[in-house]
């Protein structure tokens, strides 16, 4: 099947009951039995729900994995991600990742006994040689978030699998319609469907999706031992805002590409895979079928950052993207906050720079905002 024909109906079945396309927020929190041990499949709702199976069916499908395991959010399934490990095991980070992917390993990992380094992944043979003997598992974000680095997927997953390394790649950016992270040696995806997957900023969640049956079954099991398990409400929601999701990517892309072409035309250092400009552009081309919806602008200093994101009349002064609607973020003082100031340095993350997740709307109007914002 197609992408599309897949984002709409794998997973869902029209509901054997009352025939309703849509399938029915099983909104329970348990299920009658007819006698003692005899059951449906579904017992308690922590465990099983009809409306989160289906989800976690469908973007199973979509990421070309056998399982996905949903969770309450995209913080959640990277926890029980990386839970998987044991004490003494050493996890490697790209480094240049959503923040709270920083804290995680940082505030609540590292004092239970889990090392973590970082390595630049742009440059594979940096990644092969920051690989410890105790390195179980690579989490790396490509593009990464906010610079924009790419890693090149085949060649750092066949170090992966050559010194016996997962590979945990967070596709929240590209989404499984542009970049299949599974097929190119992955060992797991990771989302928060908080962003694109469900796409219309009105839930939190997140997802896991592997073929690796170890992996599989223990983030299952933390699933439910642990407890971060969605509502059926917001996998109801996330199911309906996949069923446009190649609309919206194919959206997002062109509006983000214009965006960008516009921006860069007027002199700005703009970073974007689409961009010829971009370093690693030949990449982005090979692994990527787009390149999605963030754009990141470099702005003199943080002052001026400051001054044009009071200016925006369209784009939301907000944290979070991938919603329908135009948002713009400052990095450095909002979602990356929790990232270390040299290490932000590090990787170019600067005070001036800002970040826009293009929405949906018609481009001329975004491109009105932006000029209005920064060129005046
Ligand atoms: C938002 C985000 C997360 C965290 O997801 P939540 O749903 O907010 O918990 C992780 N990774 C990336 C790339 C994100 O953008």
């Amino acid at each position: 099947m197609g992408f599309s024909t897949d984002a709409i109906h794998a997973g869902q079945e029209p509901d054997p009951t009352t025939g309703a396309v849509t399938l029915p927020i099983y909104q329970t929190s348990t299920y009658v039995q007819a006698g003692v041990g005899d059951h449906k499949g579904y017992e308690y709702a922590r465990t099983q729900n009809p409306t989160r199976a289906a989800l976690e069916r469908n973007l199973a499908v979509l990421e070309g994995g056998k399982h996905g395991i949903c969770f309450g959010s995209g913080m959640a399934a990277l926890h029980a991600v990386v839970q998987r490990l044991e004490d003494g095991d050493h996890v490697l980070l790209g480094d240049d990742l959503y923040g709270g992917t920083y804290r995680l390993l940082d505030r609540v990992m590292r004092p239970q006994g889990m090392a973590f380094s970082t390595v630049s992944t742009k440059d594979p043979a940096a990644v092969e040689a920051a690989i410890r003997p105790e390195t179980r598992m690579l989490l790396i974000e490509t593009p990464s978030n906010p610079t924009m680095i790419l890693t090149d997927l085949a060649a750092v997953s066949a170090i992966c699998k050559a010194k016996d390394v997962m590979l945990v790649v967070d596709n929240t950016f590209m989404t499984p319609y542009f970049q299949n992270p599974l097929t190119l040696g992955a060992t797991a995806v990771v989302h928060s469907t908080t962003k694109y997957l469900n796409g219309h900023s009105d839930m939190v969640g997140g997802v896991v999706v592997t073929s690796d049956p170890a992996l599989a079954e223990r983030v299952r099991f933390l699933q439910n031992a642990a407890g971060a398990v969605p509502g059926p409400m917001d996998c109801w929601l996330a199911l309906r805002g996949v069923k446009t999701l190649a609309l919206r990517m194919q959206r997002h892309n062109a509006n983000a590409m214009e965006v960008a072409s516009y921006l860069e035309g007027r002199g700005l250092r703009v970073i974007y895979p689409g961009l010829e400009s971009h370093p690693q552009h030949e990449l982005a081309r090979s692994q990527m079928r787009g390149s999605g919806g963030m754009v990141s602008v470099e702005l003199e200093s943080r002052e001026r950052a400051v001054e044009v994101l009071s200016r925006f009349r369209i784009f939301a002064l907000a944290e979070s993207l991938g919603g329908v609607e135009s948002l713009v973020c400052h990095p450095a003082s909002m979602t990356h906050a929790s990232v270390p100031a040299e290490a932000r340095a590090r990787v170019g993350l600067t005070d001036g720079l800002i970040r826009l997740s293009v929405g949906c709307e018609d481009v001329e109007d975004l491109i009105e905002d932006l000029g209005q914002a920064m060129f005046n």
